[in-house]
């Protein structure tokens, strides 16, 4: 929803919730990441109106201290930074004692192997394939190969660990991305800035 337009937040979720299969919420706090995007006015302004679930992505530095009011707000899923919590586990199970998916994110400087030993206390792994903290930014390529040694890892384990893929995600490399083992792919700006959205979420679904 980052790249949405937020003087016609109303219209902007009728495409969502017709289109979309996962409502996806940035939420910055200026420290973490070098940006600030939106707070609880907003998550649950948008989460009144909500018919898919919401998608929590918090680049924050201190999730431990929100969790609890994002579960509250109605996320469905909560992801925070191993970046911004290196002892995770304690945080992860807090949010699915909330019944609220548990997902670990980590910026593309990060080694996907860190998330390993982490793997069996999440939901979902969040491999941002942009820097944290803006939208519009180009899908960086090398996050293929991330992709599959973490897929590789889960299925080497077999573990039921979803991989979502956030930044620069467009008809163009959707499909590469599915193969690499990503099953959730966030869509910001190639989605809300195309002239018709709702039909770049069926163009999309098309091309995987
Ligand atoms: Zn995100």
């Amino acid at each position: 929803m980052l790249s949405a337009d937020f003087l016609d937040l109303g219209k902007e979720m009728e495409m969502v919730n017709a289109k979309a299969d996962l409502i996806h919420l940035d939420v910055m706090d200026g420290v973490f990441v070098p940006n600030i995007s939106f707070g609880f006015p907003v998550v649950e302004a948008i989460a009144r109106c909500a018919r898919k679930p919401m998608d929590v992505h918090l680049m924050i530095t201190d999730p431990a201290k929100y969790a609890e009011r994002f579960a509250s707000a109605g996320a469905a899923m909560i992801s925070f930074h191993l970046e911004a919590v290196p002892e995770p586990v304690e945080l992860l199970r807090k949010i699915r004692s909330l019944g609220v998916k548990a997902g670990l994110a980590i910026n593309p400087d990060i080694p996907v192997e860190r998330l390993f030993p982490f793997l069996e206390e999440v939901d979902f792994v969040l491999i941002m394939s942009v820097f944290a903290g803006f939208g519009g930014q180009s899908f960086i390529e090398a996050s293929h190969g991330r992709i599959a040694a973490v897929r590789d890892e889960i299925e080497r384990r077999s573990l039921d660990v979803a991989i979502e893929v956030d930044g620069g995600i467009s008809s163009r490399n959707i499909a590469a991305l599915e193969k690499d083992g990503a099953s959730m792919f966030v869509a910001g700006s190639s989605v809300f800035k195309a002239e018709d959205p709702a039909a770049e979420i069926d163009f999309m679904r098309s091309v995987r």
